[in-house]
């Protein structure tokens, strides 16, 4: 129970009517016994005597109180039972006792010897958010609480109960789960103008909205949605807010293997998740399968999100998506994500367009079975000039090569970043001429950006305050040639 990474199994208990035992009679005791109260317990309070607060709960008989010292035989018939004396022997041989039979117990100030704690509560009427963190850090919790009270609108409290007035309604007039859904989450969603009516004081028109809402009744052929959306270079940090509030509204999320299983952690838990993407360039074929199944699901009527890494619109293929839903005449929106050149750069402390150094940037693809004929050479070789390959890490050779033969020089510093803002990022600094060896001997795998131009040497430590010696070769950012 020591162990700092265990976690809490997490439980919201319905004890009303339940008996509980709170052993002490002191101010502790009497915090936890009003708790218990609250959630409707029933409550028998074991002491020798008791303080003001329970004495006078005793005197009202809201509680039960035993003028005695704590016996086994106390727990028959008891759910819960709470431990708060100020006597540590006392409190474990309660937790022994309760422990032997079954029973969850509670000792104040002992986590390592109770069953069950309390967490750090935020609550707005009815919502209850509950946050632990298994013992590790209490002040984290607390912290963590204080955020989430300033985050979170009192009114929230107020909707909670409005829409349980209405939830019997709501079911009756929608039997669809999907249809009841969608309705809840438009009138309880943070622009709701329900919300926004309870915010300014005014429940009765918060109840006439969701009134009109109800009878509105539009919503038995719901209307397929499609989100082109970024999911940014990998860092879940790295997602936009409405990118976030897309994947938690989703029904069916299509995503690239590039996106990782965290940012796929944020979507609406009862989603369906389609695996469609490699991690590099698809066949025209398989694109065409794609764009077919997201018609086909919006025509059924669900909101697809369709994930993709960095930016949808930059090297993503979601100009072909854009153009099959047009076709189809499906609605769509476009969450842009941060591209993974811009990303990458940042990461490796990049100044993509510095003073001096840079006057254009240019993101390229090196893929493509005729990049190199492709590419306008004497355009990207011009001195002063950003390049970010996308795709380059199996054309470095044809990238160095056009590059030298337009003139570019081959001092030209060039970086390379690996899994740029993961936890697994590599950087390498290099030049042009030496970029094709750096990336075979350090054996650089896909996704990797490779930045070239005079501003890749201002490359640094992530968090660094300098430049790094090319002697002192770090896991963040290694020095070559
Ligand atoms: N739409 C994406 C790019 C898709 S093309 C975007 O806007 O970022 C795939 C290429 O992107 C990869 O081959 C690699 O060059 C680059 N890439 C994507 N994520 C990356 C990451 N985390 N680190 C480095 N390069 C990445």
């Amino acid at each position: 129970m020591n162990d700092a990474t265990f976690a809490h199994y997490p439980l919201f208990a319905d004890l009303r009517g339940e008996r509980c035992l709170v052993v002490g009679g002191g101010t502790v005791a009497a915090r936890k016994a009003e708790a218990l109260l609250a959630a409707g317990a029933a409550v028998t309070v074991v002491a020798p005597a008791l303080g003001p607060a329970l004495a006078a709960r005793a005197t009202a008989r809201e509680i039960v109180h035993r003028p005695t010292g704590f016996a086994p035989s106390q727990l028959e018939g008891v759910l819960l039972v709470v431990a708060a004396t100020d006597d540590a022997a006392t409190n474990h041989a309660v937790a022994r006792s309760a422990r032997a039979r079954a029973k969850l117990v509670n000792v104040v100030d002992d986590p390592d010897v109770s069953t069950c704690i309390n967490p750090a509560l935020v609550r707005r009427g009815p919502l209850t958010i509950a946050i632990g963190t298994g013992g590790a850090s209490p002040v984290l919790a607390r912290l963590v609480r204080a955020r989430l009270e300033a985050l979170l609108p009192q009114a929230l409290g107020r909707l909670a109960t409005l829409a349980a007035r209405f939830r019997a309604r709501v079911k009756c007039r929608f039997e669809a789960l999907d249809a009841r859904r969608r309705f809840w989450e438009k009138q309880l969603d943070d622009q709701s103008p329900v919300l926004r009516a309870l915010e300014a004081g005014d429940e009765a028109a918060a109840e006439r909205l969701l009134e009109a809402a109800l009878a509105a009744r539009r919503d038995t052929a719901p209307r397929g949605f499609v989100s082109l959306v970024g999911a940014g270079p990998g860092d879940p940090e790295l997602l936009t807010l409405r990118a976030l509030r897309t994947l938690q509204r989703a029904d069916v999320v299509l995503y690239d293997r590039l996106v990782p299983a965290a940012i796929l952690a944020l979507a609406r838990r009862d989603a369906d998740f389609e695996d469609v993407g490699k991690v590099q360039g698809l066949k025209g074929s398989e694109q065409t399968a794609i764009n077919a199944r997201l018609v086909e699901l919006a025509r059924r009527g669900r909101h697809v999100v369709r994930l993709k890494g960095g930016d949808p619109f930059v090297f993503g293929r979601g100009g072909e998506e854009l153009l099959a839903l047009r076709a189809a005449g499906i609605d769509y929106e476009v969450v842009p994500g941060i591209t993974a050149a811009v990303a990458c750069a940042a990461a490796a402390g990049i100044p993509l367009t510095h003073r001096g150094l840079a006057q254009q940037v240019t993101f390229v693809t090196a893929h493509g079975e005729d990049a190199h004929a492709d590419l306008d050479w004497p355009a990207l070789a011009r001195g002063r000039h950003t390049l970010a390959f996308y795709m380059g890490v199996g054309r470095v050779a044809q990238i160095r090569d056009g590059l030298l033969a337009h003139g570019r020089d081959p001092g030209t510093p060039a970086a390379i970043v690996e899994r740029g803002t993961t936890p697994q990022q590599r950087v390498w600094l290099t030049t042009l001429e030496a970029l094709p060896a750096t990336v075979a001997a350090r054996a650089v795998q896909a996704p990797a950006m490779i930045l070239v131009g005079e501003v890749a040497a201002l490359a640094a430590e992530p968090g660094g305050s300098g430049a790094v010696q090319p002697e002192a070769a770090t896991p963040a950012l290694e020095r070559v040639a």
